[in-house]
């Protein structure tokens, strides 16, 4: 109501602005890892589609999931297991471009977005991930254990909508499981 404070007016927009930014963090993020969760990271991914079409540039997508983690909850208990999934997010953040998507899929699986990539540089960047991950010791107690990952690699084809190349890149993941883990499978 008029007359306003201009001091106390900025002061409630303020904190409308940081009451607004939070809620829309909880909402997009995943609050384990704070990446995209599962339902952002689809809708990034089918952004990201829109983007490379109109750009005519390369889009590449890999699934990237924790080899063997049911052993790692087993062994060292649920909370390890979560700091497993921890150091992995963080590592992706790190190693990876800004423009990159990266997104929490599933426990411990992350949907990760490269774009201007195609399969081969994202099978270059993701294996380079892959073997410094596994380098990780991922303190416990006295002691600690590592963890492997494995990815399957797609890229954007013609007539792909961001479900496809989801197929795409599960498909490619679930050989590279069945081929021994711990390694990068292009879908092609
Ligand atoms: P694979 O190499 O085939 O991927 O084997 P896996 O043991 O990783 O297989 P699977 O994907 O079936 O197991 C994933 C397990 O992850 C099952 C579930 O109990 C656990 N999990 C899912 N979400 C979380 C989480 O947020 N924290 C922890 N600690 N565990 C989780
Ligand atoms: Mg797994
Ligand atoms: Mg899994």
């Amino acid at each position: 109501t008029k007359p306003y404070n201009p001091v106390v007016l900025n002061a409630i927009v303020q904190s409308k602005i940081e009451r607004y930014r939070e809620l829309r963090r909880a909402m997009e993020r995943d609050s384990l890892t704070g990446l995209y969760n599962h339902r952002t990271s689809k809708d990034k991914l089918a952004t990201a589609i829109q983007q490379a079409r109109s750009a005519q540039q390369a889009l590449a997508v890999a699934m990237i999931d924790i080899d063997h983690f049911k052993k790692i909850n087993d062994g060292y208990g649920h909370p390890m297991g979560d700091q497993v999934i921890r150091s992995l997010s963080w590592f992706l953040s790190q190693r990876l471009r800004k423009t990159d998507i990266i997104g929490r899929y599933g426990g411990e699986e992350f949907l990760v977005v490269l774009p201007a990539a195609d399969t081969p540089r994202a099978v270059e960047v993701l294996d380079r991930i892959r073997h410094d991950f596994g380098q990780i010791k991922h303190p416990f107690n006295e002691t600690w254990c590592t963890a492997t990952l494995s990815a399957g690699v797609t890229q954007l084809h013609e007539t792909d909508d961001a479900q496809a190349l989801i197929k795409q890149a599960d498909e490619a993941l679930y050989s590279a499981k069945r081929a021994g883990r711990n390694r990068i499978v292009s879908w092609e």
